[in-house]
């Protein structure tokens, strides 16, 4: 593959185009650096699984979120923000010699400095009908969509803490809450005061040894098809009517394995702020937090992200 370098050398590349990445294209542009997003493909993060948004401030009906993230985008370019849908794929060099990101197709982005803002995608069961129903009954994100369950039966899959957070949130809307677990209940791998606090909560029911095949419905979850692991019987769940998935997430990490320090499960360590172990490398969102993961925590990051950098440049430039 014959790499390309583009002339210019931006003040910040920014990696990734979701909510974290775009708020800090708004600041960095509006702070007037030159700024460069490189927002992968598909672009947009994970705004663009989800429908109705109404716990990002400032929207009353709530947003879509595919269209909160066009705005973003929008706002961004309307200071001077470009961008490019490549997915980068290694990053190399630093602060005195500059970075240099490369991306799939070969292009070479240069940058003074970086903000990392990759997300943590959710990890899905992998169904074909789970992935048509996402945004329609099935979810990742009980504090994003919890709300339109209430008085309905849900299903959270999972027997890690967020499974128990998320069942045990979800408790505020749903009439019931079945938690599936794939393993024994000897097995689970959530804390024991999150085990207990589900376990106690009388809306909940666990069903272990069980993982779902199949989602059923067209435009929403009308039911699931889940499977018994020991007898392998089968067995529809016709009364769920959302599907939480709660498996775990995976920051989009990969290419930065020892370019940079990552935390336990790829997140990347954050030292002071919204600084990484890398001068000049700064991160923002998901793919720096684990806890939080909400969109208007995302753009928060960004913001930072962004302040942040604009001090380093000017410190270091004069
Ligand atoms: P975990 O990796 O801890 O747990 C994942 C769970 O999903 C396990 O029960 C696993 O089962 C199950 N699972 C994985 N793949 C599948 C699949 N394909 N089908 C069915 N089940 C599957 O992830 P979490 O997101 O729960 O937690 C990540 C980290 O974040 C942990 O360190 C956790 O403690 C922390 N956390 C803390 C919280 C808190 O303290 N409030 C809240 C949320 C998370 P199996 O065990 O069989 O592999």
């Amino acid at each position: 593959m014959q790499n390309t370098i583009e002339n210019n050398v931006y003040d910040v590349l920014i990696i990734g185009g979701g909510a974290a990445g775009l708020t800090a294209a708004i600041y960095a542009s509006r702070a007037e650096l030159s700024t460069l997003v490189l927002s992968g493909q598909p672009s947009g993060g994970q705004l663009m699984l989800t429908t109705d948004v109404e716990n990002f401030p400032g929207f009353p009906e709530g947003i879509l979120g595919p269209i909160l993230i066009e705005n973003l985008r929008k706002q961004a370019e309307r200071f001077g923000t470009k961008s490019v849908e490549q997915n980068v794929i290694k990053l190399e060099g630093s602060f005195e010699t500059g970075f240099k990101a490369t991306t799939y197709s070969g292009a070479v982005y240069e940058g003074k400095t970086i903000i990392l803002a990759m997300d943590a995608s959710a990890k899905w069961l992998g169904l074909d009908s789970e992935q048509k129903l996402i945004g329609r009954g099935v979810s990742s994100c009980a504090t994003c969509d919890g709300y339109f369950f209430k008085d309905k039966v849900i299903a959270v899959v999972g027997g890690g803490d967020a499974a128990m957070e998320e069942a045990t949130y979800l408790t505020k809307f749903a009439s019931k809450v079945y938690v599936l677990v794939r393993g024994r209940k000897e097995d689970l791998r959530c804390s024991k005061i999150m085990q207990h606090r589900a376990f106690s909560n009388h809306k909940i029911e666990f069903i272990f040894s069980t993982e779902v095949v199949e989602v059923f419905g067209e435009q929403k979850v009308e039911g699931i098809k889940v499977i018994e692991k020991t007898s392998g019987e089968e067995k529809a769940m016709n009364d769920v009517s959302g599907l939480f998935v709660a498996i775990g997430h995976r920051p989009n990490t990969k290419f930065l394995e020892g370019v940079i320090e990552l935390r336990s499960q790829g997140y990347i360590r954050v030292l002071d702020c919204t600084r990484t172990s890398k001068e000049g490398v700064f991160v923002a969102g998901d793919v720096g937090d684990s806890k939080y993961r909400q969109a208007v925590s995302a753009a928060g990051f960004g913001c930072m992200a962004a302040l942040d950098v604009a001090k380093y440049l000017s410190e270091k430039q004069g």
